[in-house]
């Protein structure tokens, strides 16, 4: 087709959209900008080869037919390259078509400057897109247009610059359009990025869906037979439709809760709209029709959702419950009234601009907006974060140095992002500069967080990282990690042994093997091998442990060796405990005689009691400890007195808080102190800044309450140090 016939039928179809077009002053004024646009842009062309002119149309036609927005609306959107792309000046727009028109055409000039830009300023972009919207929401909403019509375009980009558009459309575009309520422009938006960033997963859940829907659509049939029959009798108007899960949401599902397509048990769903009866609320016919349904079906309980009470903050209204349908489905219902229907469908956007002036939750929210921006002091990451968070709750966006942007869960930490970019930046992670900032891999991030890792060859995962770890990709890499760590300490430390016995001329078998763990209090063969290439046994040890002991308790230099007294079996001597009597205990005899308890962690000094549990073991709490006094309280008959016999043989794992003032090298100082100056074993150690206000864990291991207190009286008068204390 000529240039020329596709041009005028896009107009003529745009005016066919067009709301008043029939009335010759609108028609006229918007053909006056498809003319200007027209010479303006002549002889230009998209990327695909067909005429520029045809972008601005669609654009316009989008605005109009999908939005619902007005002419003015519609000439800008005509006008939006104008600008940026052409001669022609904000000047000429403005003596041609008014000042209005130009201040749109303005705003979007400027929008679209900050998305040529290198990427890593982008917080700071993003921010003037908001702040776009103080000035004229039709601004952002046509730029919702063009991003739509560009994503709908995008295959005619290259591939990489398809990635980066695709995620900014998911990063800020997206997150808008729902927050404006033009829902099905959310989806779309959201379907095309899928698309473009990750096309196979896209296909493949795609054709899932697909496969289904024949099989889906009869049990929704089903289902909805009954349902249909009760609100008849209840004299109600109404429509049900299926609404099939899209594409992306079952995506993000299955991102968010690391689970397969199969395990999303809402993926099938009806809507209900009824034509509300007269004199009762809109929200308690609502609930009449929920409770017929609940009657007929298995209410899910935990998935209730009541947009009545508390509608969305883009003005969604509706009541969201979950069944069990016949066929042991769970079916999501939707209800609503025509007039919920119609915001949810069109949005608060299109409502709020021709519909009615009225006070609308939008107002409140641009209103919220234009005070934010007035603070003088908002930086553009905490600004990007306030709004991010009313957009979305339940995800955030972080960005690399190089500005590419990357979703994690609410509650991600720095180092789930280092696995998230790759598995062997996660394994080398040692810190991370957040917004410029050092700071642990525990870090949490925040939306709008720009981080870079910092790794080290010579890192290699903890056990401990489990701990701070939310994405379940990344906790399955460091469970391996750690188990082939393990397995090759035991390879190890089993050579080591052979060589030893070896070297001492002696032959290895079961019988000289078993001997050695009874020595060393260890019950599995992995755990000498472990110690062993850990070199936490020496050769000398073990030659002692294989001679007749002279003299017990030798002192072995590690901690975690468990040790039995000389005669007594190893078999529990639990059930032999005395409960009148005093347990003393002895460090030989612990994991024997007694264990501590994981809620408190008592260590010599503190004040005890043991208490029997029903597995016959003694447990050691403090005597303050909450679940000690809960226990006394219930079981008394249980309890046994205890008391410390120790012999500064073995240290027990204790937990310090610290809190104080960040400042260059503190945290350094404090290690050091507890490392070197007191020869304290630290076993884990967790630092969090906020502002410059720092929050602190350390794990050690510790002898006595006296070196404990002695330590923390050091550490208090370091420079910054606020509080220290021992956790319970
Ligand atoms: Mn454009």
């Amino acid at each position: 087709m000529e240039d020329e016939t596709l041009v005028k039928e896009a107009f003529d179809d745009l005016l066919n959209h067009c709301k008043h077009s029939d009335k010759p002053e609108i028609r006229a004024f918007i053909e006056k900008a498809f003319l200007f646009a027209d010479k303006a842009h002549k002889g230009m062309r998209r990327k695909s080869g067909e005429p520029f002119i045809l972008h601005p149309i669609a654009v316009a036609r989008i605005v109009a037919a999908e939005i619902g927005l007005g002419t003015k609306s519609v000439v800008a959107a005509l006008l939006h390259d104008v600008v940026e792309d052409t001669h022609y000046t904000l000047e000429d727009i403005g003596s041609i078509f008014g000042k209005k028109i130009a201040k749109i055409v303005d705003g979007l000039t400027k929008i679209s400057g900050v998305f040529d830009n290198d990427t890593s300023e982008q917080a700071e972009n993003f921010r003037k897109i908001l702040l776009t919207l103080s000035d004229d929401i039709r601004v952002i909403i046509i730029k919702i247009a063009d991003r739509l019509h560009n994503m709908r375009t995008l295959e005619s980009m290259p591939p990489r610059k398809q990635v980066k558009i695709a995620s900014e459309t998911l990063f800020i575009f997206a997150p808008l359009a729902h927050r404006l309520g033009l829902r099905n422009i959310k989806s779309e938006l959201e379907k095309l990025s899928l698309m473009y960033k990750n096309p196979e997963e896209y296909a493949e859940i795609r054709s899932k869906v697909t496969e289904n829907r024949i099989q889906n659509e009869k049990v929704i049939e089903q289902f909805i037979i009954p349902i249909e029959k009760k609100l008849k009798k209840m004299n109600y108007e109404f429509t049900i439709k299926s609404r099939p899960k899209s594409v992306y949401s079952i995506w993000k599902k299955m991102q968010m809760k690391n689970v397969s397509y199969e395990d999303i048990y809402d993926r099938l769903a009806i809507r209900i709209v009824f034509d509300p009866k007269e004199e009762i609320s809109e929200k308690n016919q609502c609930w009449d029709i929920y409770s017929a349904i609940t009657d007929i079906y298995q209410l899910k309980p935990d998935r209730i959702r009541d947009w009545l009470s508390n509608p969305k903050a883009n003005g969604y209204e509706a009541l969201h419950l979950t069944v069990m349908g016949n066929g042991g489905n769970w079916i999501e219902v939707q209800i609503r009234s025509r007039r919920m229907d119609d915001i949810a469908q069109k949005g608060l956007a299109s409502h709020f601009y021709y519909k009615s002036k009225e006070h609308s939750q939008l107002d409140d929210w641009l209103l919220e907006m234009r005070e934010t921006l007035k603070e003088p002091n908002t930086d553009a990451l905490s600004f990007l974060e306030d709004f991010r968070l009313n957009l979305y709750a339940n995800e955030i966006q972080v960005f690399t140095p190089k500005g590419e942007l990357h979703s994690l869960p609410q509650g991600a930490t720095a180092l789930d992002f280092a696995y998230k970019i790759h598995t062997d930046i996660g394994n080398t992670c040692i810190g991370a500069k957040v917004n410029k900032k050092l700071l642990p891999a525990s870090h949490v991030l925040k939306s709008g967080d720009q981080v870079e890792i910092l790794t080290s060859e010579k890192q290699t995962p903890l056990p401990e990282w489990l701990d701070i770890i939310t994405t379940a990709r990344a906790k399955s890499k460091i469970k391996w990690v750690l188990k082939e760590q393990r397995r090759k300490l035991i390879r190890e430390g089993e050579e080591e042994l052979k060589r030893i016995f070896e070297k001492n001329g002696l032959v290895l078998g079961l019988e000289f093997e078993d001997k050695l763990l009874n020595k060393l209090g260890l019950r599995k063969k992995e755990q000498l091998y472990t110690l062993l290439a850990q070199n936490a046994l020496s050769e000398k040890d073990f030659k002692d442990a294989l001679e007749e002991p002279k003299k017990q308790s030798t002192y072995w230099s590690f901690n975690f060796l468990k040790k039995n007294k000389k005669d007594k079996p190893q078999a529990s001597v639990f059930g032999e405990v005395n409960r009148k009597e005093t347990l003393y205990l002895d460090e030989e005899n612990l994991n024997n005689t007694y264990k501590i308890a994981d809620c408190c962690h008592p260590i010599p000094g503190d004040e005890v009691i043991g208490y029997l549990d029903f597995s016959n073991e003694v447990i050691i709490h403090k005597r303050k400890c909450t679940e000690a006094l809960r226990l006394s309280s219930s079981q008394g008959d249980r309890l046994i007195d205890a008391k410390w016999e120790t012999h500064r043989l073995k240290a027990y794992l204790t937990v310090i808080r610290l809190e104080g003032v960040d400042s260059k090298g503190l945290i350094n100082e404090i290690t050091t102190l507890i490392s070197k100056v007191h020869d304290v074993n630290m076993q884990a150690l967790r630092f969090e800044t906020t502002g410059n206000v720092f929050n602190g864990e350390i794990k050690l291991y510790i002898y006595h309450t006296k070196d404990l207190n002695n330590l923390i009286g050091k550490l208090m008068k370091l420079k910054g140090i606020k509080q220290v204390r021992r956790s319970e």
